[in-house]
């Protein structure tokens, strides 16, 4: 059972520490968010688990990290300038602007029509402007002279910093087709639709990965890309599955439509999940073919090409592009993690059931209370594994509570030091400790000594 609505994972995030609205203090700031100590960990989490699976894990895929402020040419030569619009209509009578193609699909409730069939206004049933092109980029300014010659766009997407060192990367690491590079960063976007927490906002981090190959011997029927695209998708299908944990029946692939589809792309899938409000992208899988290599060549002047040292021709090779939003995909592990269910007294209980791997505290250590006892022995413990795995120490409260804290939060271990472990009444301790599973609520006594051995065993991937 996923998170029963938005709202819900909104108020946990900002109550617990993950996301909190942006600039509350003069009275928020829309569309913009901030992450709080346990969102940073997580998205730092999820990052690190697709650069593992993208970049560590093969030997055909190498990083970058190209800068933000570009050459306001890459975006002409990208067609961003000229394409990268949104349909913009407003309403005459309260002037709220809306994005038409979000207001036929129903994003902001259901299609008010006049006697003509044409939408009306969704806040005031007012009548419509014609529809205008809103370029989404965001424009700045460099330098202090205000003219055409100093705008430069901050990015909307990290792919064009890939192509344009397309070159730089085969020559300083000797690389050979097929091989990929990868890249995670932030990328801004004017969005005009309200978003829907962090599904949608104006800044949200990306993880993109060009995969260069061979041109198909046949342009026309490129059956050899076509099937590296197909096992793409499903490598990135698996990813979401195996890695983050999510739900596979709140997953599937959607296909574009050939109406949908951008001239020069010889196909594109979507990852879609299963919001709360229904169906919604996670990630695009983009068969490019050879567009954006051959029109940086033809924008700059310089060709870029690659030489097969087989045929010792220069060929400009194609691509295929997973791109997937990290931000988008963090509030998917939230909602698909979150689980309501009785506890052993038959209240309820909120538990993250997040994937040990990218849950942002992996033990939380509990002295049974702050008894002086207790505390110099689960010090040591906390000193002893906070080095290796993100730890937290806390001992306030009843242990009760804070057990549901650290389900709440998604900690997949809490270690419990009692009286036991230390020795009470002239009795020497156990030097013992108890591991309590966050998901049975099972408990176990583990000596100190083989106490990293247990957690190792516990925490896969961390
Ligand atoms: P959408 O149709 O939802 O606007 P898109 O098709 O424009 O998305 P892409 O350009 O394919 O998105 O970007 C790749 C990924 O980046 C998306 O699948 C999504 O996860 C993420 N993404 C895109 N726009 C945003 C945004 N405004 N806020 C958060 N994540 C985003």
């Amino acid at each position: 059972m996923p998170a029963p609505d938005l709202e819900t994972i909104v108020s946990l995030c900002k109550r617990r520490g993950f996301i909190f609205p942006a600039a509350e203090l003069y009275g928020g700031f829309a569309n913009t968010y901030d992450y709080g100590p346990l969102g940073v960990e997580l998205k730092r989490n999820i990052r690190d688990a697709w650069w593992r699976a993208m970049v560590r894990e093969r030997d055909d895929v190498v990083g970058l990290d190209a800068a933000l402020i570009t050459h306001p040419r890459v975006w002409v030569a990208s067609g961003h300038v000229a394409t990268f619009n949104d349909p913009l209509v407003d309403c005459k009578k309260c002037r709220q602007r809306w994005r038409l193609d979000h207001l036929l699909e129903g994003d902001y409730g259901p299609v008010k029509r006049d006697a003509a069939g044409n939408p009306l206004c969704p806040n005031d049933g007012g009548e419509l402007t014609e529809p205008r092109q809103f370029n989404l980029m965001f424009k700045t300014q460099i330098g202090t002279v205000a003219d055409d010659s100093a705008i430069a766009y901050l990015p909307p997407e990290t792919a064009q910093g890939i192509f344009i060192n397309f070159e730089n990367v085969v020559n300083s690491m000797r690389r050979k087709l097929p091989f990929g590079i990868a890249q995670t960063r932030v990328s801004f976007r004017n969005e005009i639709t309200p978003g829907k927490f962090v599904f949608r906002t104006l800044e949200f981090e990306q993880m993109e990965m060009e995969y260069f190959c061979f041109p198909p011997k046949d342009r026309e029927n490129p059956a050899e890309y076509l099937e590296l695209h197909q096992q793409w998708i499903a490598a990135r299908l698996a990813w979401y599955r195996d890695t983050l944990g999510i739900e596979a029946s709140r997953l599937r692939i959607r296909n574009h439509e050939k109406a949908e589809l951008s001239h020069y792309s010889a196909g594109t899938a979507d990852i879609e999940y299963l919001f709360p409000w229904g169906w919604g992208e996670l990630e695009g899988i983009a068969a490019r073919t050879d567009f954006d290599l051959t029109a940086h060549g033809n924008e700059s002047g310089h060709p870029i090409t690659y030489f097969d040292e087989e045929t010792h021709q220069h060929l400009v090779p194609w691509v295929i592009e997973p791109a997937a939003g990290l931000t988008r995909t963090l509030a998917v592990t939230l909602l698909d993690a979150y689980t309501e269910e009785p506890d052993e007294k038959g209240d309820k209980r909120v538990v993250l059931k997040f994937r040990p791997n990218v849950a942002p505290v992996k033990i939380a250590v509990l002295p049974l209370s702050k008894n002086e006892t207790l505390r110099p022995f689960a010090r040591k413990i906390y000193d002893m594994l906070r080095t290796s795995w993100m730890t937290q120490y806390d001992e306030t409260q009843s242990i009760g509570r804070r057990y549901r804290r650290q389900d709440e939060i998604g900690t997949p271990v809490c270690i419990t030091v009692d009286f036991q472990s230390v020795g009470e009444g002239g009795n020497t301790g156990d030097d013992a400790v108890t591991l309590r599973d966050r998901d049975t609520q099972e408990q176990v006594r583990i000596p100190v000594a083989n106490l990293m051995a247990a957690l190792r065993e516990r925490l896969p991937g961390c």
